[in-house]
């Protein structure tokens, strides 16, 4: 702002005003106080010691970061998070407001390239303690077998470098660990060896007009297997955990803690076993010796730069930063994979109106799933996709209505008058890697002075089929619910596979026990080493890859 306008705002306002009301001024300074007063989440970590080594950095908090951190301080390892966003307080920093809310999100500018260019901010990561969690809708189900083996049932794609029953046990782990509630069985796998630990969410208004609908047209639904708390749960080395009130809003944060985010479950049992977390502390620089091991990271913090020493670097910082680190630092490049085969999950999604009092902004948003169109017989793609109803909060809708509809103005207050009778149901489907797909290093520099990441999507005929095939269906599920004015909005959402793991160094960036080919002390673990998309939502699995990579490594030291 140029000096002349400080000025001019200093003269207009020349005196602060006095309030006179003791009572007044006793209850404004009290307030004051406490505000100002940093809680004890809130405050500074002090700058560590640069010269001290630990076993272990982890960068990044998310659903790859967290748990695995708490296994590895589980296992009596000094490990310390570095966390590019900041750490907050749920019950007092998660408004019902998405606009608020939009700090939980990656902000920084990524640019979008391509003929179906992804949109990021609030359609991709998360930052601050918990990673993306802290937004996500939770849903969680989990991978099926043959989500590992598109290559080996389709000829396309790639297959993962080992079967579900090396995630199987994970998944156990965490369903109980976190507090899923689903249905028991499973409509789509009924040979679990165990049940949900909690009982199914209640469904919101868009999930009760799709269970109706389904039925009539003999399709299979069930509520969904979500990690929000039907009941209170008590978890181990954390205590107990508040109940979903159905408030909705999940994505701008959860203020009670019955979404199982990261930062409620597995980070806080971390810090019971000594792991450290460093909030506000963006890595920049990974630093290696004449043998191309790591020996440490440099990062910034509250505006000044420091210097960590580790053992062994667990990369998890998504799959964007990921690879743009790797990138920035010329790290692990041999196989000339890091930034390739970026897979954007299709999530068509089909918007009615009914006559029905719906409020989409209210109840549970993920809580109703068919997974009947997992490989679905007069299919002309591979793979498959499922079913989700969805929730909405006001503000995302109207953006979505100004992209897909390009209503605006008068139009769209017109339309939106009616918000509370919509309802939408999507698909998330199978994506192939493609030589189109990538992410590169873009001339433009962000604040920070780093070449900006950019993503080129183009969605393939494999794509574009299944959402003809998909759109189809769900125009015939809300014609069947009594929808008028149907509209499909096309959309591609996650970002997958920038960093896959593979059998050999030569077509993947990590081994299938997450460790980097060319640098032996550095592990990635996150949404980027997924080598195919699976038809499933990703959460539940990078998680069980977070343990299981955990495991993996402990192992290797014994
Ligand atoms: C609106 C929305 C809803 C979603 N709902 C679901 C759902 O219902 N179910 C589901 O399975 N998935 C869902 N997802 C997707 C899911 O949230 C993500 O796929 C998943 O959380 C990604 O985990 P990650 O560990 O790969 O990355 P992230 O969780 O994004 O973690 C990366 C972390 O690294 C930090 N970081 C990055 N760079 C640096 C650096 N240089 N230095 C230090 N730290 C750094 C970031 O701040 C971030 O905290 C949703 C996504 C969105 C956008
Ligand atoms: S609906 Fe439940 S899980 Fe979602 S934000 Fe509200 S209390 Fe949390």
């Amino acid at each position: 702002m140029p000096e002349e306008e400080v000025l001019e705002e200093s003269v207009l306002n020349p005196v602060k005003p006095e309030i006179q009301d003791p009572l007044l001024q006793a209850l404004l300074a009290e307030s004051a106080a406490l505000d100002a007063a940093p809680t004890e989440q809130e405050l500074p970590d002090l700058l560590p010691n640069p010269v001290e080594e630990v076993d272990c950095v982890v960068i990044g908090t998310g659903a790859g970061g967290a748990p695995l951190l708490a296994r590895l301080a589980m296992a009596g390892l000094k490990v310390v998070a570095l966390e590019a966003g900041p750490r907050r307080n749920p019950a007092r920093d998660y408004a019902t407001d998405e606009k608020a809310q939009s700090f939980l999100f990656w902000n920084d500018e990524r640019l979008s390239a391509g003929q179906s260019p992804v949109a990021f901010g609030k359609n991709n990561s998360g930052t601050g303690v918990g990673g993306s969690t802290l937004h996500y809708t939770a849903y969680t189900p989990r991978a099926h077998a043959n989500d590992l083996t598109l290559h080996r049932d389709f000829g396309q794609g790639v297959d993962w470098p080992f079967g579900i029953e090396e995630l199987e046990p994970y998944y156990e782990e965490l369903e109980h660990f976190l507090g899923v509630s689903g249905p028991t069985p499973y409509p789509w796998n009924p040979s679990r060896r165990k049940g949900y630990p909690l009982a199914p969410l209640p469904l919101n208004g868009a999930a009760q007009l799709m269970q109706r609908a389904c039925a009539q047209l003999g399709i299979q639904t069930s509520p969904a297997a979500n990690a929000a708390l039907s009941a209170r749960y008590y978890q181990e080395g954390i205590g107990w955990r508040e109940a979903c009130t159905n408030r909705g809003f999940c994505q701008a944060g959860c203020n009670r803690g019955a979404k199982a985010s990261m930062d409620v479950t597995f980070l806080p049992l971390a810090e019971s076993y000594g792991a450290e977390i460093r909030a506000d502390a963006f890595v920049t620089e990974i630093e290696r010796d004449e043998q191309g091991r790591v020996t440490g990271v440099v990062y910034e913090q509250y505006g000044q730069t420091v210097r960590q020493r580790c053992r062994h670097l667990f990369l998890c910082a998504g799959a964007v930063e990921t690879p743009r680190l790797l990138m920035l630092n010329e790290l692990a490049l041999s196989s000339g994979h890091v930034g390739k085969n970026f897979m954007a999950h299709p999530g068509m999604q089909v918007w009615g109106t009914f006559p029905e009092d719906i409020r989409p902004y209210k109840g549970i948003p993920g809580g109703l799933i068919s997974e009947d169109t997992h490989r679905p017989k007069n299919a002309d793609f591979a793979g498959g996709y499922l079913l989700q109803s969805i929730g909405v909060m006001p503000v995302t809708f109207a953006t979505q209505m100004v992209r897909q509809r390009k209503l605006w103005g008068q139009a769209l207050r017109d339309y939106m008058r009616s918000y509370n009778h919509m309802a939408g149901i999507n698909i998330l489907g199978d994506c192939l890697p493609h030589a189109a797909n990538f992410l590169e290093l873009a001339e433009e520099k962000d604040a920070r002075g780093l070449p900006k990441p950019r993503l080129h999507f183009t969605a393939q005929e494999n794509e574009q089929r299944m959402n003809r095939h998909a759109e189809k269906l769900m125009r015939q599920i809300w014609e069947a619910a009594g929808a008028r004015d149907i509209w499909a909005f096309e959309r591609y959402a996650h970002v997958i596979g920038t960093a896959r793991m593979g059998l050999s160094g030569d077509d993947a960036v990590v081994n299938p026990e997450g460790r980097a080919f060319d640098v032996p002390n550095l592990y990635i673990c996150d949404n980027s080493v997924f080598p195919s998309a699976l038809s499933v939502n990703p959460a539940l699995t990078i998680m069980a890859l977070s343990l299981r990579t955990a495991d993996k490594f402990l192992a290797s030291l014994r």
